[in-house]
């Protein structure tokens, strides 16, 4: 009897470039959404942030949510408070705040300097009026699965998600989403969506085992982690849907680290310095069907679902 010829197949994997999932188009539609709820309102929804002190990021941040407030037609107000503010004073003015029946969403932006207790102020904010999320009765709602003001990057990330499929549902449900990282104003409330939305959920944190391995497994990968381009292809399921959520400023130190990527090679050359995601974007998009890009993916979402939560708290509490 004749041997049996091996026959060896080559199956080739024909490049694929995954789509970008359009960040700034979706907070458009939303901020369009908020903006059509608000003209349908016989008040004005009034957001006050509060910040305290001087850093430099905490401005920006500030000043940007009370901008775009004002753009969509809510009452935006900035609080700014000195760096020595005591715990006692900045308790007072939360206090005032939510006496205030003008005031539907107060958010204070963190971090806050060293004498104060974050954990403190958050926990006096009236969780009717928390529209970061960040309130302990509304991380137990938003556990429990019942309706609640969810904090602003993960709810974005979620509508980033179901941007991809063709109904919400049909991007999520069923699928094994991986989050990696765990903090409590991404991670944790990120696989709380996901769950609720019947994905199968894996947490991965710091300590987690081969980690690698575990993201290979995900249909939906979420890294939130805050290291720059930890992410790598080798971390992928082919037609993976990927967010990344990070956001890292890196040095010209860093240029080794991307010079397989001209464009942030440049931006790097041209500025000094550039922002980087958890996800190594270029060699992810040869293996991902979709992915959010840093930046233009995440980060516009949070605002926009900022001003989506304010007006849902000035619904429900005003009736
Ligand atoms: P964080 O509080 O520092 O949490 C980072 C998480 O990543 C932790 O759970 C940590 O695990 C995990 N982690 C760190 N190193 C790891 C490693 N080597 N392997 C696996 N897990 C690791 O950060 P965050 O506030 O969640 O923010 C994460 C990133 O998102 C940052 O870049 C931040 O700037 C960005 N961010 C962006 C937006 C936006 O609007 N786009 C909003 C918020 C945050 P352990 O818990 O074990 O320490």
């Amino acid at each position: 009897m004749s041997p049996i010829c091996p026959i060896k197949t080559v199956i080739e994997r024909p490049a694929v470039t995954a789509r970008t999932i359009d960040g700034k188009a979706v907070a458009a539609e939303i901020e369009r959404e908020v903006a059509t709820r608000i003209a349908q309102l016989s008040y004005r929804p009034g957001l006050v942030a509060v910040r305290v002190g001087n850093d430099p990021a905490s401005e920006i941040y500030v000043r940007n949510k009370a901008k775009k407030a004002q753009e969509l037609g809510l009452e935006g107000t900035v609080l700014v408070f000195p760096e020595e503010t005591s715990e006692a004073d900045l308790l007072a003015e939360v206090a005032r705040l939510n006496a205030d029946d003008s005031v539907d969403g107060i958010l204070v932006q963190l971090p806050l300097p060293k004498q104060i207790d974050s954990k403190k102020v958050i926990d006096a904010i009236s969780p009717a009026k928390d529209v970061d999320g960040f309130h302990p009765t509304n991380v137990g709602m938003l556990h429990l699965g019942r309706p609640t003001l969810a904090p602003c990057t993960p709810a974005g990330v979620i509508r980033l998600i179901e941007s991809t499929g063709e109904t919400a549902a049909d991007a999520i449900e069923g699928k094994h989403a991986v989050v990696i990282g765990r903090s409590d104003i991404v991670g944790k409330p990120m696989a709380a969506l996901l769950l609720q939305r019947n994905a199968t959920v894996t947490i991965c944190h710091s300590k987690t085992r081969d980690l690698a391995a575990i993201a290979r497994q995900a249909d939906i990968l979420v890294a939130a982690i805050g290291r720059p381009l930890f992410v790598t292809a080798d971390f992928l399921k082919p037609g993976a849907i990927v967010l990344d959520v990070g956001m890292n400023r890196v040095e010209p130190d860093f240029a080794p680290h991307i010079a397989h990527d001209p464009d942030k090679t440049r931006l790097l050359r041209k500025n000094g310095s550039v922002l980087l995601g958890d996800v190594d974007f270029v060699r992810a998009r040869e293996v991902a069907s979709w992915i959010a890009p840093v930046p233009g993916g995440v980060g516009p979402m949070t605002i926009a679902m900022l001003m989506k939560n304010t007006v849902s708290a000035a619904e429900r509490r005003r009736g």
